[in-house]
């Protein structure tokens, strides 16, 4: 092999710089080093293990639920899990669990992949729909709405759904397929809108240990480039030919939803690409500074208590879903956009609806390739 090895590089065609016997078939995007499909496929499955073994992510017997969208995330998500739970034993009885928004020629297509991988892994599915929990779709909701605040009726119905799904299927955890772009995107985002208390939280692998159902991101520290698109060391260009998706042949839907908007979660993702380009370890380097950022004792941390109208968790007299559901029905959708204080002085509801300027909360990824 050492006499193989001299000729290959001799004749200008270096190894793989893990296994130092293949060919490499790609650059990762990662740490740049040059790596054979065999080597990638190991590399970035076992990081994700250590990640999960690492942080205690999941005990033996535990009924995990797997935010599945259809989406190239997510998708990878549910394949990596029931290879990783398989190989090492992690005795855990994995779900999946999708949310139908009710988006005419998005989540009707996307679902349908879902339903394959369904079969495909042999996972149930369990699908939740906002007409049945709410009364509404998107559709229903961005015709009267229009197209500014849609998002944030969509990002608090979908943590609500997501959580009543979990019920359901009477799950101990949940699990997301949000990457490190989108960690690094939301820590960005949140240090740009002076969110202390979403910031020092954004980072955390697991959150709502104190809500209704924990939520675990195994891959907190996975490239998006890595799951789905990197630029090829052959030809130079951005090629999404050779992803983990891609080479494992996954099945996965990759339409963006059609009323994704968000202008300004598009720049600060942008801006880390940028980064990225110049410097790979930019994206972790976003999420460790994140992880250091510490709350001052001057924040005050909202006290969690439950919607006094559906049960769900909520630091306010109504939880967010109610609130919002509330203006749908009585035709002021506006209600309940931004920081509201409403339900404190409910009377005061029209006012309270001019005064909102926008959606504040980013924690659920708002998204606009939906992987939850
Ligand atoms: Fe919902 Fe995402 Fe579409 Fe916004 S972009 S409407 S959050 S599915
Ligand atoms: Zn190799």
């Amino acid at each position: 092999m050492e006499e193989g090895n001299t000729i290959a590089k001799r004749a200008g065609s270096r190894l793989c710089c893990l296994c130092n016997e293949r060919k490499p078939a790609l650059k990762r995007p990662k740490t740049l080093e040059q790596i054979c499909r065999d080597c990638f496929y190991n590399v970035f499955e076992e990081e994700i293990h250590q990640v999960i073994v690492g942080n205690h992510l999941f005990k033996a017997g535990e009924r995990v639920a797997i935010g599945a969208s259809g989406g190239k995330d997510s998708t990878v998500l549910a394949y990596v899990m029931s290879e990783l739970n398989r190989r090492h034993n992690y005795g855990l009885d994995l779900f999946l669990l999708s949310v139908d928004e009710g988006i005419t020629g998005y989540r009707d297509d996307s679902l349908e992949t879902v339903k394959r991988n369904e079969v495909q892994y042999g996972l149930p599915l369990k699908i939740v729909s906002y007409k049945d929990l709410y009364g509404w779709t998107m559709d229903e909701i961005v015709k009267v709405i229009g197209l500014k605040n849609n998002c944030t009726f969509c990002g608090v119905f979908r943590r609500q759904a997501l959580d009543r799904g979990a019920a359901y299927l009477k799950v101990d955890k949940l699990v997301t397929g949000h990457n490190a772009d989108d960690i690094a995107e939301t820590v960005l985002l949140n240090i740009l809108r002076g969110d202390v208390a979403r910031l020092s939280r954004c980072t955390s692998i697991t959150t709502g240990e104190d809500g209704p159902i924990p939520r675990c991101k195994p891959f907190k520290y996975t490239y998006e480039k890595e799951i789905v698109i990197y630029p090829c060391s052959d030809c130079k260009i951005f090629n999404q030919n050779h992803t983990y998706a891609y080479f494992k042949k996954l099945d996965y839907f990759s339409t963006e939803c059609i009323y994704s908007p968000n202008a300004y979660r598009g720049f600060a993702r942008e801006f880390i690409k940028d980064l990225e380009r110049m410097r790979p370890r930019a994206i972790v380097d976003i999420i460790k500074s994140g992880e250091n950022f510490r709350i001052s004792t001057s924040t005050k941390m909202p006290e969690q208590g439950t919607c006094e109208r559906c049960g769900y968790i909520s630091s306010q007299k109504w939880c967010k879903a109610c609130v919002l559901l509330e203006g749908l029905n009585r035709g002021l959708p506006k209600l309940g956009i931004g920081r509201s204080r409403f339900l404190e002085n409910s009377n005061d509801n029209r006012k309270e609806a001019k005064r909102n300027d926008g959606d504040r909360s980013i924690e659920s990824k708002q998204c606009g390739s939906l992987d939850f």
